[in-house]
């Protein structure tokens, strides 16, 4: 394969376009490490190598007050970013997560230079802020896959970038020692999760379902093995790199909600995001959106304390996928409720997962719930087995 290497002009418009516009270099240093790439981004995609035609902040206004305050600046930088695209004549245009201002760049690329492809990249991810408009990542990659005719390999590596495979455990070894004897929990588990589907976890007490979840959702180091999320290894990562990804791809539910009961619902839904950098306002908006998507719209300002066990819990969904994850661990999350509200509280959890291409491992002691998921592993001597 000789094909020229990529050349891509990527433009945030706001900073969660920034976090994803990041992602997107990392992966394509990983999967394409001749690609070059020129854009407009802010620290993250900055932090990434990349040299942003100016500061992010000077695009990134919301609302449409703001927005008139600052037209001719913004409409200065949209004139000033749609000629250096011209100018470079990039192998494609990437706007990310589509904002007003990355919008109004592609129109005017597509007015000054038609050739010169434009991709909208949305994350699977973001889609979990849209939850419904799953169904059309699939023609999203196809447009994506296609900017790239006569390049197989790039084919393949921007199928990747796509993420279909959310996370992968590679001879995954765990032990703890019991006085002076090892107690092998996990012997070289081996497991493939792609984006959207759910998978059960079914094993005795005991058997080391809280250990594989613990290890595959970065809170745990295996002794030996690895896990991949979206493609990248993660062995030889340092902790704060495991954590700050964690924070971003992984989500979990456990049996008991663990809100903090101090705070509101929704408070709760904001505090994960803001401890990953968005502002007030965009959490507050997300978890608003995430509790009416959740039919939790009427308990925003409630505490823990004045919900519902099931409410409770699906609250504790919302957080969980509040920084819109790849992947969700859940032990044992119905466990704690009575049949009718597990069953409401699972289907919950299944919609977000179909809705939004979520990959989900959910351990569970309901055979009958077990059934409903894609597929069912369980843990026999360390080992990860398909049932079935
Ligand atoms: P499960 O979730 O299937 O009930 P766990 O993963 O919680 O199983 O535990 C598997 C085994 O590992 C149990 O025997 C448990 O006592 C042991 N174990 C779990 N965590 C630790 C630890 N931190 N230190 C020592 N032993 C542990």
């Amino acid at each position: 394969m000789t094909g020229k290497p990529m050349r891509l002009f990527l433009v945030a418009g706001e900073k969660s376009g920034d976090l994803l516009g990041a992602k997107l270099m990392q992966a394509l240093r990983r999967l394409a490490p001749a690609a070059t790439i020129e854009g407009v981004g802010g620290e993250a995609m900055i932090r990434e190598g990349l040299a942003s035609l100016f500061p992010l902040e000077d695009i990134a206004v919301m609302g449409f007050t703001s927005v008139i305050a600052h037209l001719p600046r913004l409409l200065r930088r949209i004139d000033e970013t749609a000629r250096a695209i011209v100018d470079s004549k990039p192998d494609a245009l990437v706007i990310i997560d589509s904002p007003d201002f990355t919008h109004r760049v592609a129109r005017k690329v597509r007015a000054l230079a038609p050739a010169i492809p434009i991709v909208d990249y949305v994350s699977p991810s973001v889609w979990a802020w849209r939850p419904g408009r799953a169904p059309k990542m699939r023609a999203y990659v196809d447009r994506v896959l296609a900017l790239f005719p006569f390049e197989p390999a790039a084919h393949e590596r921007l199928a990747e970038v796509r993420m279909t495979e959310a996370l992968r455990l590679v001879g995954v070894e765990r032990r703890y020692m019991q006085g002076a004897t090892p107690l092998e929990i996990l012997r070289g588990a081996n497991l493939s999760l792609r984006a959207g589907e759910a998978v059960a976890l079914t094993a005795p007490s005991g058997a080391g379902k809280s250990t594989l979840l613990h290890v595959a959702g970065l809170l745990e180091r295996p002794d030996a093995g690895d896990v991949l999320v979206e493609g990248a290894s993660t062995a030889a990562m340092s902790d704060d790199g495991r954590t700050s990804l964690r924070r971003g791809a992984i989500g979990f539910v456990y049996q008991f909600h663990h809100l903090l009961p101090e705070f509101s619902a929704r408070e709760n839904i904001m505090l994960p995001q803001m401890i990953r950098g968005l502002d007030r306002k965009e959490a507050g908006k997300r978890a608003d959106e995430l509790l009416s998507y959740l039919g939790l719209g009427a308990r925003g300002t409630h505490r823990p304390a004045e919900l519902s066990g099931g409410e409770q819990q699906r609250v504790a969904i919302a957080r969980a996928v509040a920084n819109a994850p790849l992947v969700l661990l859940a032990d044992e999350p119905t466990g704690n409720l009575d049949p009718r509200t597990a069953d409401h509280v699972f289907e919950t959890l299944m919609t977000l997962v179909r809705a939004t291409g979520l990959a989900a491992i959910i351990a569970t002691h309901n055979f009958e719930l077990a059934g409903r998921m894609d597929r069912r592993i369980t843990l026999r001597d360390g080992l990860i087995v398909e049932l079935e």
